[in-house]
Formats: structure tokens, sequence, C-alpha cells
């Protein structure tokens, strides 16, 4: 009940005060437990306006963050998404509660299992995990409806543009280590549209088409 109470908070405040309109994303925020995606030491801070540690120096980004992205991806319930950095898993839950199914993959095999362990016991069964370099993205599985990128890019990964079906949506942070810009890609029949949709701060995405380590 407690949880309950400061996540309807969450969703009034943080969502939709700042303009989050999409009735569907603002569903899911308002269902799914994020409480349970960080450590037990921080379950009281869970649904406050800001990222938390989840430990080997990775992050859960803010709630306002995350219902961004989600709105950006315009999710449909027939859609199949790719996301690189599952970190908690708080993210995919979101989108699962949306679209049809999320190949999600992680590098860091610590936070791959306690999100997997999570999604069973939540019985998030349209979860698919992979512990890989997400950069190079899931070829068997493509071409996907939305890409969402939670971790900072140098710059756009060809190889996860190439995945995007014609019609999809990506969203990535692109910049320096310190600051990126939240770009969102549409794939036409006629090419590729980019918008930015403002400054953010993302841990740095690692691997082949990412920074070095
Ligand atoms: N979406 C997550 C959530 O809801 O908790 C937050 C992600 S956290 C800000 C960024 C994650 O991206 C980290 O867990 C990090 O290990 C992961 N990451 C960084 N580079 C990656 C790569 N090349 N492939 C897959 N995961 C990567």
């Amino acid at each position: 009940m407690k949880y309950k109470r400061q996540r309807e908070e969450m969703v009034k405040r943080q969502i939709v005060a700042r303009g989050i309109t999409d009735e569907k994303v603002i569903t899911a925020m308002r269902s799914v437990p994020r409480h349970l995606f960080v450590s037990e030491a921080l379950t009281d801070q869970a649904y406050g306006d800001f990222p938390l540690p989840i430990g080997e120096q990775q992050t859960i980004s803010q709630p306002y963050i995350v219902a961004e992205m989600t709105q950006a991806l315009q999710l449909s319930k027939k859609d199949r998404v790719l996301e690189i950095g599952t970190g908690s898993g708080y993210q995919a839950a979101i989108i699962a509660q949306i679209g049809y199914r999320v190949y999600t993959i992680e590098r860091i095999h610590s936070l791959l299992l306690k999100a997997r362990s999570l999604f069973d016991r939540l019985l998030y069964h349209n979860i698919i995990t992979r512990y890989s370099d997400g950069t190079t993205g899931w070829a068997d599985e493509s071409p996907f409806d939305a890409i969402i990128i939670t971790a900072g890019a140098p710059s756009i990964p060809e190889t996860l543009v190439s995945q995007l079906a014609v019609g999809g949506r990506m969203v990535i942070p692109v910049g320096d280590q310190h600051s990126q810009e939240l770009i969102k890609l549409h794939r036409e029949k006629d090419g590729i549209h980019k918008t930015n949709l403002g400054g953010c701060r993302f841990v740095k995405l690692i691997g082949e088409q990412g920074w070095r380590e």
C-alpha cells in the first residue's frame, strides 16, 4: 500500500505534471513496482525524482527519463522492441507492459542475472534477455519496431540503425562522457529522420560500436 501510494505521487508530480501524455506510458508507470528493481536499502527512495545506484557502478534511470524515452518510442501492443542496457530491468518491464515482446541485452553478467530472476518472479514472460555487447544489436531477431539504448553513446551505432524496421523508432543518448543529447530516429521509406529531445546524462555505452572500456 505504501509503495502504491508513492507510485501514484510519482506519476502525478514527475510524469503527468511534466507533460507526459501517452496513456499507455502513464498506466505502465502506475503498475510496475519500481521499488523491487533497487536494493532493499534503497526501496524507500525508489520513487524519488532521481536515478539510483544498482551496483557495478551502474544506475536505474530517473522515473521521468524512463517515461520520456518510452513515450518517444510511440509503442503499440504488437511492437517488438530491442533494449540495450538492461541494468535493473525497470525500463524493460515498463516496455513489456505496453509492447508485444522486449529483447534486452546487458554486458554485466551479475546485473543481467538479477534482472532475469525479477522478470521471472513478476511473470514477464515477454522479456527475452541476452548477455553480450549490445552495440552490435540482435541480428537474428531483427528488424525491430523500436530500439532503445539506455547508455550514452559517442555516436549512433550503424548496426543498430540497420536493425530498425521501416516505420521503426529509436531513442539514444549521444554525446561525450559527461552529458548527452537524447536523439530520436525515425526510419521511413525515404530515409532516417532525427529529432533532438534535449539534454540528458547517462553512464557510458561500452562496446565495439560504443566507448572503449
Ligand atoms: N535500463 C536500465 C534500467 O532500467 O535500470 C538502466 C540502464 S543503466 C543507465 C545502463 C546499462 O547499460 C548498464 O547496466 C550498463 O552495464 C549497460 N551497458 C553499457 N554498455 C552496454 C553494451 N554495449 N551492451 C549492453 N549493455 C550495456
